[in-house]
């Protein structure tokens, strides 16, 4: 089979329940209230800045993403969410490989927890792709032979590296997204500092752009207020 490389992340939002009333509505239900548009919008404000997290629990997404597998394993870090994943033991993989972009910070200065990242050189710009290449070239092929030779997928796909792309549903509430936002996404407007990988910053820009579609009142107090999740 062909190998393919990428760089890109893919991220769509297939089904979502809530909205910025639902957020308001469960709110309101500890002081027996019901609110204008503009009220509500002054609540939750109120919810976001004083972190009274449990109405944004309200809204519910559900997203695809499709990752190199090193992405997806900080991804299933985040514990508050129910994944599914395409399973290696029940299909043959697919050759799709991630190779960094030339334009991808290579050089890595300083100490953990105050790393910079700077461009690379074209020597080591060239010599990444390649090894990425390269190494998902050999892989590829010896899990395809040990496949031919009848062994079982689930010990084939054990020569496979990290950059192999994988696919998953995960589901996860508003409150749980935006403590996945605040840490994965080093947003100009963020008042605590996170320093997230690169790729997995990918996914959650575009997590952010789908999902506050849904919920645009709760996303501009959460912007407004440091991008600290409540
Ligand atoms: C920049 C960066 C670097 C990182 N580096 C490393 C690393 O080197 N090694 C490593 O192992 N991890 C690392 N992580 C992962 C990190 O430690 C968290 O596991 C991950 O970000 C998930 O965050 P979370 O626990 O807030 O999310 P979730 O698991 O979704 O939890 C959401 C919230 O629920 C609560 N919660 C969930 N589970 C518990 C629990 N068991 N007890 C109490 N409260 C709970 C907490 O309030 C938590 O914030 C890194 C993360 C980032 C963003």
């Amino acid at each position: 089979m062909t190998i393919e490389f990428r760089s890109t992340m893919d991220v769509e939002l297939i089904d979502h329940m809530g909205s910025d009333e639902s957020i308001a509505r469960s709110a309101r239900v500890s002081s027996g209230t019901s609110g204008t548009e503009e009220q509500n919008v002054g609540l939750l404000r109120m919810l976001m800045r004083d972190r009274h997290g449990s109405p944004f629990e309200s809204v519910t997404y559900q997203f695809k993403v499709t990752c190199p597998i090193f992405v997806a394993r900080e991804f299933f870090r985040h514990r508050i969410a129910s994944y599914n994943e395409v399973s290696g033991r029940y299909k043959v993989l697919e050759p799709v490989f991630y190779v960094p972009e030339p334009a991808r910070p290579l050089a890595q200065i300083g100490k953990p927890g105050a790393y910079r990242f700077e461009p690379g050189t074209p020597e080591q710009i060239s010599l990444t792709a390649t090894a990425h290449k390269s190494a998902a070239g050999w892989a590829w092929e010896h899990y395809e032979w040990l496949l031919k030779e009848g062994v079982a997928r689930e010990v084939a796909r054990n020569v496979l590296p990290l950059s192999l792309y994988t696919s998953f549903y995960v589901t996860m509430n508003l409150r749980s997204l935006l403590n996945f936002l605040s840490l994965r996404w080093a947003h100009e407007d963020s008042k605590v500092p996170t320093f997230p990988l690169k790729e997995i910053e990918a996914v959650a820009k575009d997590m952010d752009r789908l999902a506050r579609e849904v919920c645009p009142v709760a996303f501009e107090h959460f912007d407004s207020f440091g991008r600290v999740a409540p």
